[in-house]
């Protein structure tokens, strides 16, 4: 009998994994777990894939470093010393609109003098100072939110291209309070969002002047931060610094209640006994095999919608570009034509990801709003990709490499809800002791999201199995 059985090997699985055992030791329990991972490989989204001298991220291109979570795991299975940050060009970022790239402005003497918004779209924008808190508890969509406190221009140009940057979503069926809490926290604790950034940039001032540490390592995004050999560095590192045991190559299918534990039934014909299970699996695969356990927690767990991505990884001789490339990237606005959601400059912001003379761009192609991209052929959406760079950067040379990937299921998707099907999971979870989740899917889709939340359910699984110690007689 295991104690612990983790059913996915992703960065929630794998962190969820290490912070059982952590936090076991140091509470003088043996807490060895078992990670179950249906593909040969471990790292879920997180696989870095170097070809021809490009380094394709083939998911995520690393994670903030303002927030602790995953540069603490770093610390802890050694590979701190091997982070590399994003260089300076990532703090400019560009949206496409109306036909041009424009940087998006830093501050708020610079936001006046972009083009990026019109006049009349500025002025909207300094009416949201006036604009009452909204105070109903109403799960509104980020499109409501945006037109109500910010106007229809700042949705399309500055609230779109953030939603399609982290969620490929839709602001129009997306949920503030669950995508973005942040900013759903802002409006209700300081009455608005300009008053809140004037709060907290204030604030930082006076942190700076006492001489104390300002809140966040390098500013509010913080810096982004990957590795030498890309993201999946980390993945390798976790996984060695693990007691327990990790099974490869054959997913789940079933979890049914047996005796005071549960039973975990594998492709290959396994079936594991086990205390406690954590399924850190995409919500679509725990609502497959929840299915015997409990029906409605299934339901739940696979009505959470998954938004569908191409990326487009194409690599140029630099003479073949004619632009500077000074910068993260762009994300384009909506309405703006194009058929990508934007494009990042990886080789500006790690200039190792492409060979010496040579650069790299990673584009985004599809999201919510046009599920049916993944029916389009690699080569169609090559196709498009091309001829947005053309319009976008002026490229009209052929990339001397091209790699696509496909996610049909890539991000899942916060919609109006959320919350109050979290709950309901929460309601159903309860129901069987010793059964837990964790992932992308619940409370934050970034890495730093994953292992916040495996570190919170690494703490609610180790207390049940110590408590359900404590009950056992001697
Ligand atoms: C294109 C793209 C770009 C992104 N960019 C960024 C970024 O720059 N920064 C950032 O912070 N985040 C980014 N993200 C988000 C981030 O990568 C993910 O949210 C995160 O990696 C999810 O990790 P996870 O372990 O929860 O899920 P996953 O990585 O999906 O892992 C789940 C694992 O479960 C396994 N599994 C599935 N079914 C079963 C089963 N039945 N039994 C056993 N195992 C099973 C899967 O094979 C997989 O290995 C990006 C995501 C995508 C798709």
């Amino acid at each position: 009998m295991y104690r612990v059985a983790i059913i996915g090997g992703g960065i929630s699985g794998l962190a969820v994994a290490a912070a059982i055992e952590r936090r076991g030791a140091a509470d003088g329990i043996d807490l060895r777990t078992l990670v179950i991972e249906k593909d040969q490989r471990l790292g879920g989204k997180l696989r870095s894939i170097t070809e021809d001298g490009y380094l394709c991220e083939w998911g995520p291109n690393g994670f903030l470093d303002s927030k602790p979570g995953t540069l603490d795991l770093c610390r802890q299975v050694g590979v701190a010393d091997r982070l590399l940050r994003s260089n300076d060009h990532a703090r400019r970022r560009f949206i496409y609109a109306a036909g041009e790239l424009h940087q998006l402005p830093e501050g708020a003497l610079s936001f006046f003098a972009s083009p990026l918004i019109s006049w009349p779209g500025k002025l909207r924008l300094a009416v949201e100072l006036l604009i009452p808190a909204r105070c109903d508890g109403a799960d509104e969509t980020l499109a409501d939110f945006a037109r109500r406190r910010l106007g229809a221009e700042a949705l399309e140009k500055l609230i779109g291209p953030m939603v399609s940057g982290v969620f490929a979503g839709d602001p129009e069926t997306m949920s503030l309070q669950s995508a973005f809490p942040r900013i759903h926290q802002l409006e209700q604790e300081h009455g608005g969002l300009i008053r809140a950034l004037f709060l907290l940039h204030k604030k930082r001032r006076a942190e700076r002047q006492a001489g104390r540490a300002v809140s966040g390592p390098s500013g509010p995004g913080g810096k982004l931060t990957s590795f030498a050999h890309g993201v999946e560095e980390m993945i390798p590192a976790v996984a060695s610094c693990l007691q327990g045991e990790i099974r490869c190559g054959a997913g789940a299918i079933a979890v049914k209640k047996q005796g005071e534990g549960f039973s975990v039934e594998l492709e290959d014909g396994a079936v594991i006994e086990t205390e406690a299970v954590v399924s850190a699996c995409p919500a679509y695969a725990a609502g497959a095999l929840t299915a015997a356990l409990d029906k409605e927690m299934s339901l739940l767990l696979g009505g959470i919608s998954y938004s569908p991505l191409w990326v487009v990884c194409f690599g140029y001789q630099r003479g073949k570009v004619p632009h500077d490339l000074n910068g993260f990237g762009f994300l384009a606005a909506k309405g703006a034509r194009l058929s990508l959601l934007g494009t990042l400059w990886d080789s500006s912001i790690f200039p190792h990801r492409a060979p010496e003379g040579h650069i790299l761009l990673r584009s985004m192609v599809g999201g919510a709003t046009w599920p049916e991209v993944t029916s389009l052929a690699a080569e169609e959406v090559e196709q498009k990709v091309k001829m947005d760079l053309k319009a976008v950067m002026g490229i009209s040379e052929e990339p001397d490499f091209v790699r696509s990937y496909p996610h049909p299921r890539a991000i899942p998707q916060y919609l109006t809800g959320h919350a109050r099907r979290l709950a309901a999971l929460a309601e159903r979870a309860a129901l069987h002791p010793g059964f837990f989740f964790t992932g992308n899917a619940f409370s934050g889709v970034g890495i730093n999201d994953c292992v916040g939340a495996a570190n919170a359910t690494a703490a609610r699984v180790v207390d049940f199995l110590s408590r359900r110690e404590a009950s056992q007689p001697a």
